[in-house]
């Protein structure tokens, strides 16, 4: 089954008015070159409405978190569904690596926050991974069963027909330290496995991203990957050379 790449940019806590404009316009001064990517930007929430207006066609608005709440209220210091959906956001993260661990996210919450998501029209992009402890344990295996079965049992299956995965071994993530071909192809193996233990053609469809310091000297290699669709790009999505490199690898791997 054919599965359009998907390159998305985490940009975490980083960003201002003005970097924001010039990473903007040099993904616009190049996006038609990886036409056939999808390309996706996550900004802080805060900076959603002037990112979402100053998007080149073609780029897709996504949230880095949400409220797990099904409606709005009191809540102080979070940003309900409804509002990104306002904001024309299409995607929203869900269970980065570090809201689970630096903000007690616990599997249970972010099954909470990828329904909520799809309630509301938003697609959840789930973030799971294994850290180097876990890994070096041989507990990989049972980390994503666990992490992906919660959204599985409380969800279903069939709400990964419209739903991204993104495998990101925590190891990986900010480190320069990229998770090899065979171990990314490995666990998307896994993960796909999974998913097609519950429904098989919904398996076949569902995109699964790596993440883990993806950059442009390594974006070809993992991408090629058969159960690699795309990737989700943390720091080199800050530089718009970087992130463009890294879709034109996806680009050049695209099945027209
Ligand atoms: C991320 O934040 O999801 C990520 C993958 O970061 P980096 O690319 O910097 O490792």
């Amino acid at each position: 089954m054919t599965r359009q790449y998907l390159v998305a940019g985490n940009w975490k806590m980083n960003g201002s008015l003005k970097a924001n404009a010039e990473l903007l316009s040099g993904i616009a001064a190049q996006a038609a070159t990886v036409a056939d990517v999808e390309l996706m930007v996550c900004p802080p929430s805060v900076y959603l409405d002037s990112v979402g207006r100053a998007l080149s066609a073609g780029v897709a608005l996504g949230a880095q978190n949400l409220s797990e709440q099904a409606k709005p209220g009191a809540f102080t210091g979070e940003v309900h569904g409804t509002m990104l959906v306002e904001f024309g956001c299409r995607y929203v993260l869900v269970g980065h690596s570090e809201r689970r661990a630096l903000y007690g996210e616990t599997d249970q919450r972010v099954a909470e926050k990828y329904q909520t998501a799809q309630t509301l029209g938003l697609i959840p992009v789930l973030c799971i991974g294994e850290t180097l402890e876990e890994r070096e344990s041989g507990a990989t295996e049972l980390v994503l069963s666990r992490q992906l079965d919660a959204v599985l049992d409380r969800c279903g299956i069939a709400s990964f027909q419209s739903a991204v995965v993104a495998y990101e071994p925590v190891w990986a993530i900010g480190t320069g330290k990229t998770a090899s071909r065979e171990q990314a192809q490995a666990a998307h193996a896994f993960l796909r496995g999974l998913l097609a233990g519950r429904d098989a053609k919904i398996a076949g469809s569902t995109r699964l991203l790596y993440g883990g310091s993806c950059r442009p000297d390594n974006a070809h290699e993992l991408f090629s990957c058969a159960d690699i669709d795309g990737g989700l790009i943390g720091g080199a999505s800050l530089k718009a050379s970087d992130f463009l490199a890294i879709a034109a690898a996806a680009q050049s791997l695209s099945k027209a």
